[in-house]
């Protein structure tokens, strides 16, 4: 196969620049100092000047470039980072999600700091940096503090809206501990709508009965109902904070009776557990992150 000559970038490719570089078919002549400025990596690499006047050195022309390619590094993630390393003042923001992912990616195989303080510090108010994606990234570069909030953010979201895009970007395992635990809240909203609180009656309670049906036709028909909604948004406690007691079947309820009843409801804390299940499954995905 005829390879076709490469191409000097238009922009990145400086007349005073001195070290020549290669990526698909794309050359760049690039200052040395800029590069070890920003990257502990290029610094390293031009730390022992080369003898010139015996040897060819990678990088000393278009002839002879320092080769990208065989480190399988992607035109398109270079040039990023030179928009980065050169033109910073330039970008406009939001700058496209593929520019941040490049920048990342680079930053950390050629230990950039400025570049992945510049990504940690832009992507999360980006309009397409999606749960899914900074779950991928957390577990790509172990960035571990971003696992957690967007492992929520997708709890919360209706298994609808999760797509398959989606689960590709988490992985496997972020996805199964994600419908794992979505099943179990589920599961644990069945059972709390199905199983009432017991009623702690007051001393001015005349009717015990009358009193505990009461408080049960609420739970079914007023908690419960709302609970298992399948539009509901809001969380058990949520709900049960809403309530009014003046107003349906609560208001003919002995009000100190309804006002012990809640007392005990909140001492228990029945709500946590939903809490656990995220809790329990955050510490599990953060471990299985650390482990890759
Ligand atoms: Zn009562």
């Amino acid at each position: 196969m005829v390879q076709s000559s490469p191409i000097r970038d238009a922009r990145y490719y400086f007349s005073d620049g001195v070290v020549v570089l290669l990526c698909q078919g794309v050359l760049y002549k690039l200052h040395k100092t800029r590069l070890s400025m920003k990257s502990e990596f290029f610094l390293d690499l031009f730390k022992f000047p080369q003898n010139t006047s015996t040897t060819v050195v990678d990088g000393q022309d278009d002839d002879h470039p320092l080769r990208l390619d065989d480190s399988g590094i992607q035109n398109v993630d270079f040039r990023h980072l030179l928009v980065f390393l050169y033109d910073q003042d330039e970008i406009v923001a939001p700058a496209a999600l593929q520019f941040h992912l490049s920048v990342l990616k680079l930053s950390m195989l050629w230990r950039i700091p400025s570049g992945i303080k510049y990504v940690k510090q832009q992507l999360p108010s980006h309009p397409e940096f999606t749960p899914a994606i900074q779950i991928q990234l957390s577990r790509q570069y172990d960035i571990i503090d971003w696992a957690g909030p967007a492992f929520r953010d997708l709890i919360e979201q209706p298994l609808d809206d999760i797509k398959l895009a989606d689960s590709k970007h988490m992985g496997i395992v972020a996805f199964y501990k994600l419908i794992q635990v979505k099943h179990r809240v589920a599961d644990y909203k069945v059972a709390m709508a199905f199983h009432p609180p017991d009623v702690h009656h007051s001393f001015g309670c005349d009717d015990e009965n009358a009193c505990s049906r009461l408080w049960e036709s609420f739970w079914w028909g007023g908690f419960a109902k709302q609970l298992l909604h399948p539009n509901n948004k809001k969380k058990p406690a949520e709900i049960l904070l809403e309530l009014n007691p003046n107003k349906g079947v609560l208001s003919h309820m002995h009000p100190t009776c309804l006002q012990y009843t809640m007392e005990g409801i909140w001492e228990n804390n029945p709500f946590n557990d939903e809490q656990e299940f995220m809790d329990e499954a955050l510490i599990d995905l953060s471990s299985w992150i650390i482990s890759l």
